[in-house]
Parts: structure tokens; sequence; C-alpha cells
């Protein structure tokens, strides 16, 4: 496969590609067949501490840069990155099994990170604040950080990477990342690529590895790391924050969500039924973003149910490469388990699959598309992420309900809703207790906006102008005596 191109086997430390300090390797596997792919370097906490030290070296002279430098090096990453996005896209499909088409969407949308910051690291203005003595000024500046250390999950093995990388480098600091033991291989091709346009030794380090409590323990505690940015499940993100205490770290964390949907009577039907595929049924329904709760309101519950039932039923489910393959598999075999655990729970408490239900013959993590209508408000379908590809659609009364439903969750990521209703459109935008809305959309992921939770969901915002602020701290200056 043309992939070859841009497979790498080796840990990359220091502008190297390295075999861990033990020598050891692990296997990644292709979840979409179970054949193992290739064996990297399986990095252990002494690797991890060689690339902090790597990336401390670098930080002085890359953050002394100018930004219009660090812009150049990042604008010529972009370029190779969508030069090569064919490649990459093939690999990513083949260590995530996310379908080919949407590997090469996630390819563009990790790129568009490396381009947006490349050119906001250019605006990193700072300010100028009249002072209540006449002889001073008040100066405002922005510095990088220092030494950041990455943390990414398997569900986009690239863009995950792209959009933490990119601010980071804009800011002016080195980065060390630790890829998701599952999906390691798209994170080595885009620090080589990172190498082929400039970016210089130290400044970009990935440790692979099947450790990761050992190398993560490493990662979050060095006096030498400034800021964790992370991104994974809520259980992994306490523990980072535990482990950041000690030493007072900056962090970043994109963490579980249980994004509502809801649909009020007044809603363009189509339209919520197309937010509602596209949101819940995305890379197998494997993202923190995904609907998890689908509440209809109940003039209109079973005209949803059956037109969603009827174009879910549709999608096709497969392998990446094959034609119009709309579900890849699901990770790995507890992902599997979680869901049929689910399922299987809400359907003992009443509820019925209308589509489902059950695994697909395509393979072992295969799961087919499923909704499941009446599901009893106690279900754990709705209380717990479900990342994979079933839908529980409940029926709520009307608008303060469906407020009430939606916000009693302790994470608030997304939210979407559906309604034509002006008046009801900024109530609801406004009293939805979460870091994202989408109002008649179900996808809103977009590099110009800030992604992030409120409640237990996280810390921080990725992408648009406020994304770099997460990698920079102020200074005030005092200008006295003038
Ligand atoms: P997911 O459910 O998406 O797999 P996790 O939170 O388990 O989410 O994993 C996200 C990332 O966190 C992965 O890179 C994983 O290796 C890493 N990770 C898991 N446990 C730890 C830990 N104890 N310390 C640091 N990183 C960890």
């Amino acid at each position: 496969m043309a992939f070859d191109q841009v497979l790498h086997q080796k840990a990359f430390i220091n502008g190297a590609s390295v075999d861990s300090s033990d020598g050891a390797q692990f296997a990644v596997i292709n979840p979409a067949t179970g054949e193992t792919i290739t064996q990297i370097s399986d990095c252990t906490a002494r690797d991890a501490e060689k690339a902090i030290a790597s990336a401390k070296a670098a930080l002085k002279p890359w953050a002394a840069k100018t930004a219009k430098e660090r812009c150049e090096i990042m604008r010529r990453w972009f370029d190779i990155v969508i030069e090569h996005e064919q490649e990459l896209a093939e690999l990513l499909s083949t260590e995530q099994g996310k379908p080919l088409a949407e590997a090469l969407g996630e390819i563009r949308y990790g790129a568009a990170y490396i381009e947006w910051f490349a050119e906001e690291a250019r605006r990193t203005y700072g300010d100028l604040i009249p002072s209540a003595k006449g002889d001073a000024r008040i100066l405002v500046m922005k510095q990088p950080v220092g030494v950041v250390a990455a943390i990414t999950p398997w569900n986009f093995p690239n863009a995950m990477i792209a959009r933490k990388a990119a601010p980071a480098l804009a800011a002016g600091c080195p980065i060390v990342i630790k890829p998701a033991e599952d999906t390691p291989l798209s994170a080595l091709a885009l620090a080589q690529m990172a190498k082929l346009a400039g970016v210089p030794e130290g400044v970009i380090n990935i440790v692979t590895t099947s450790k990761a409590q050992e190398v993560g323990q490493v990662l979050t505690t060095h006096q030498d790391v400034a800021k964790v940015s992370f991104t994974g499940s809520t259980e992994v993100g306490r523990i980072i924050m535990r482990n950041g205490a000690e030493t007072i770290k900056k962090l970043s964390l994109e963490l579980g969500g249980n994004a509502p949907f809801i649909v009020f009577d007044d809603a363009d039907l189509d339209r919520a039924v197309d937010g509602a595929l596209m949101s819940k049924y995305r890379n197998s329904g494997q993202t923190c973003v995904c609907a998890n709760r689908i509440y209809v309101q109940a003039g209109i519950y079973d005209a949803f149910v059956e037109k969603f039932s009827a174009k879910a039923a549709e999608l096709k489910v497969g392998g990446a490469f094959e034609s119009d393959v709309a579900l890849g598999p699901l990770i790995n075999t507890e992902a599997v388990a979680k869901v049929e655990e689910l399922v299987a729970d809400a359907i003992e408490k009443g509820a019925s699959a209308t589509i489902g239900g059950s695994k697909s013959d395509k393979g072992d993590l295969f799961y087919n598309p499923t909704i499941l209508r009446d599901v009893s408000r106690n279900a754990r379908v709705l209380r717990e992420e479900i990342f994979g590809p079933v839908a529980p659609v409940i029926k709520f009364k009307d608008e303060a309900d469906a407020i009430t439903l939606a916000n009693d969750s302790e994470f608030g990521l997304a939210g979407y809703f559906f309604s034509k209703d002006l008046g009801r459109v900024w109530r609801v935008a406004e009293a939805l207790e979460c870091g994202i809305v989408g109002v008649n959309e179900g996808v809103t992921s977009a590099v110009e906006a800030p992604f992030g939770g409120v409640k237990q969901s996280g810390l921080g915002r990725e992408g648009s102008h406020y994304g770099l602020d997460d990698y920079l701290e102020l200074k005030y200056v005092l200008m006295g005596g003038l």
C-alpha cells in the first residue's frame, strides 16, 4: 500500500528515529482484520526523560525565533501533510479502522490546525494599559509556557496530535507527545513530516509506548514539563490533574462527554434526522462529541424514530477500504463488550431496538448501527459515554423538561438541538451546560472555533484565536520613571 512511504517503526526523539532504551517493541494492530501492521519502539520512563531533556534544550532557541520564522516552518509542515494526505489517510484507516473518506477528512482537519496556528503565531499580541501613575505604563506581553507534554487518544490519531502540537509550536513551546498505544503510526508520520519541514530537533518528540502508566507518570510529574495537554477519559484526566499538582502544571484537559441531542416539535425533521446520523455514527460513534442521548419531543417522536431508523439502516458496515462504507470497526474488544453491556441493560429496562442491537457479521469488532426506543430514564446508556454506534431515543414533554434532562450529567462537552423558533433557540443555547452547542447542526468541529468542555468535561479550549492562550503566559511589566 502507498502508506509504506509514511510508515515509521521507531520513536522520534531529538529529531532522530530511535529504539526504546531497552530495545523492546510492541505490535500495532489493524482493528478491521486483527492483523499486526508492524512492530514499533516500546518506550520506557527513561526514554520519556530523554525526550523531555531534548525538548528543554530546544526551548530557548525555538522560543527565540520570530513568530514569522515559526510560521514559515509550520506552513511548510502543512504543505507536506497535504501533499501526502492520501498516504496519511490510508495509514490512519489501517491503524484506526475509520472509512477512508473519513480518514482523509481527518487529515485535512488536522492539517487545518497547523495552518491556522502558523497564522495565529504572528498575532500573539500584547497590551499597553494606562497606569494610575502619570510616569508609568503597564505592559502585558505573552511568552511561551515552556515544555509541553501531550497525551492523546486513538479516536483521532492525526487530528488530536495536530490540535496540540500546532498551538504549542506556534507559541514557541517544544512538545513531547505520547500517542495512544492503539494508534501511534499517524503521530510518527506527522513528526517525520515536521522534520522535513525544518522543525528543529527536540521541538517535536513522539514517545511511542504500550506502557501508558509508566511513561504517562514521567510526562505528567517531571519538573521540566510546564504544561500537560490531555485528551481522553475523565478517569485518566483526574489522574493527570493529581499528578500535576506537585509541580503546579498548567493543564488543558479534553475529557469525556455525554452529548444531549434534542429535537423539538417545531424542528425541520429531515434536517434533524441528518444531523443525528452525522452526530451519532461518525467514526462509528467513537467521538467525545457524538450524540449520546437523543431527546425527541412527544409530538414528533414516532415520526423521528421511523425516519432515523430507515436512514440509519442504510449505513454500510465494513472495512475502511470497501466502497460506500459508513461504519468501520470499534477499536478493540473492550469497546465492543461495553457497547453490548449498555444495550443489554437498556433492553432489560424496557427499551427495544428498531434496528441493530447486535454485532455485525463483518468481523469481531464490527457492531451494527443501532437505535433504541422507549429507553428508560435510568438506563446506563444515558449516563455513560457509549463510544459506539448506538442511539438511545427518549421522549420528552416540553422545553423545561428537555433542558433539565440535558443538563442532568456531570459532563458538559457538546450539546445539540433542533428548532425553528428563534426565541427558543436563544433560550436553549444559553441554558445548555455545554462548552459547544450545535443549533440545527450535528457536527460543530471547526478550526476557527473554540473546542472544549465545561463541568467534568475538561479545562481549556483548542482551536480558534483563544487556542493559543493555553500555551502562553501573560507577563505584566510595569514601566516606571518615564
Ligand atoms: P480512551 O478511553 O479514549 O482510550 P484513555 O483516557 O484511556 O481514553 O486514554 C487516552 C490516553 O491516555 C492514551 O494515550 C492512554 O495511553 C493514556 N493513558 C491511559 N492511562 C494513563 C495514565 N495512567 N497516565 C497517563 N496517560 C494514560
